[in-house]
């Protein structure tokens, strides 16, 4: 495969870009090698700047569940843009979203939009902080939430594929102020909430977690979760930016049966442009600026072009509901596939999924934790990435983040990536 034009500009872009990338695990240095830079992509497929094709399990991290260049969301965008890209005033259609993500996700009262997924759990925080007069919170081994000072603290996607222990910068104190349990391990959780008793104002957690490769909650353990909060005047947080109008309209707090007091969302929400929002009930969420004193801004934030996007893909997902049977029927028949196929040939493997997010462990071991998601083999998983590029798959280039399946996706093009799969798993066990 030929990705000389991507080595060019990996070179040039490493001059004059940290690392070369603007996120950290797009410069593929878990895996070695030069990431293709995308010259655009539609539907299921991407395309590089040497013409290579690949079949994308990418996705933006989430945001194509439909596809690339998705006629409605790319009309919709063209149509508002000649009115302009912003106006800093408030808009109808920011109106109209807010009423759409209340009518597609239960148990919810008011909605404010940002920029970005982690803007939205900054957000989320604040206000448990702001509503409970408390400071610490207390996140989950591996789960991300985004780049702010207090979520870096065992932070899964790029903090654990770069294998950053501690990150400099973050100050002492702040970090100190969020505790950490092991995922699924509502005793560890237990030991926590007694240590410090009048604390803790929130929990906040990855309904399926995401960031350390795909990772399901245990039977009871997120309605443990909300109960210790609900007897404790904790603020329960899911964070759904991945899990949002994913696992169904309604993200996890629909499909789950859950009553999150606060959830964030990311990804799916923007349609692929830049945007964030939390939710939640209004007894919390009133307490936010203007109606309240937790203040929080952004110029950009509820931006026109980005309302639009995120607008029309949120509806085509409420009006379409059958969509999610058939991601979740795609998502099983790629799993069943690449089940069989490492079986056949001999890898050790789990590929646990749910919804359309799915990811593959290189481990004998049923994978709970964080610690089971990092005692799978990373070298077998390296060898497989690159296997799996060079046949035009394109998967997340770590262990530590899921797959996402897109509606997109043919029965061809999954027969085409287990056989891929089989493929590429013979080469490398017969080395
Ligand atoms: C991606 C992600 C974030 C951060 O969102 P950004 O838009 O990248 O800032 C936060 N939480 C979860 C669960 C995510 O997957």
């Amino acid at each position: 495969m030929d990705l000389h034009h991507s080595e060019q500009l990996f070179a040039r872009a490493q001059r004059v870009i940290p690392g070369g990338v603007n996120s950290p695990v797009r410069a593929f240095k878990h895996v070695g090698g030069t990431p293709p830079f995308i010259a655009s992509a539609r539907g299921a497929y991407l395309f590089d700047v040497d013409g290579n094709r690949y079949i994308d399990y990418v996705n933006s991290w989430g945001p194509m569940i439909l596809g690339h260049a998705y006629e409605p969301v790319v009309r919709a965008i063209q149509e508002q843009v000649q009115h302009s890209t912003s106006y800093g005033a408030p808009t109808e259609l920011e109106v109209l979203m807010a009423e759409q993500i209340l009518r597609m996700v239960p148990r919810i009262d008011q909605v404010r939009m940002v920029n970005s997924g982690t803007e939205a759990c900054m957000t989320a925080i604040r206000l448990a902080r702001g509503f409970t007069g408390k400071n610490k919170i207390l996140k989950f081994e591996g789960c991300y939430h985004g780049h702010a000072d207090s979520f870096l603290v065992q932070a899964g996607s790029g903090v654990a594929t770069l294998d950053i222990q501690q990150v400099p910068g973050v100050p002492a104190a702040v970090a100190a102020d969020t505790l950490v349990a092991p995922y699924n391990n509502l005793q560890a959780v237990d030991a926590l909430l007694d240590a410090h008793a009048d604390e803790i104002a929130a929990i906040i957690v990855e309904p399926v977690a995401g960031n350390m490769g795909c990772v399901l909650p245990l039977p009871g353990f997120l309605e443990g979760l909300q109960q210790r909060c609900r007897d404790r005047g904790i603020v329960f947080i899911l964070d759904e930016v991945m899990t949002g109008f994913r696992l169904a309209p309604g993200g996890a707090q629909e499909r789950f049966h859950l009553d999150a007091d606060l959830i964030t969302f990311g990804k799916i929400i923007g349609a692929g442009l830049p945007v964030g929002a939390v939710a939640g009930k209004e007894q919390i969420m009133s307490i936010l600026a203007p109606a309240g004193k937790v203040y929080q801004a952004g110029t950009l934030s509820g931006n026109p072009l980005a309302m639009v996007a995120g607008y029309t893909l949120l509806r085509e997902l409420d009006m379409n509901r059958h969509i999610y049977e058939r991601l979740e029927q795609k998502t099983n028949q790629l799993a069943e596939g690449l089940n069989t196929v490492f079986g056949k040939k001999g890898a050790v493997h789990q590929v646990p999924h749910i919804g359309s997010m799915l990811s593959v462990f290189f481990t004998e071991y049923p994978v709970h934790d964080f610690a089971a998601a990092s005692a799978a083999s990373n070298e077998l998983f390296k060898q497989f990435f690159h296997a799996m590029l060079h046949k035009g798959v394109y998967l997340p280039p770590s262990p530590f983040e899921s797959w996402f399946v897109s509606d997109a996706l043919s029965d061809e093009d999954i027969a085409h990536t287990v056989q891929a799969a089989e493929d590429s798993i013979g080469e490398i066990l017969s080395r």
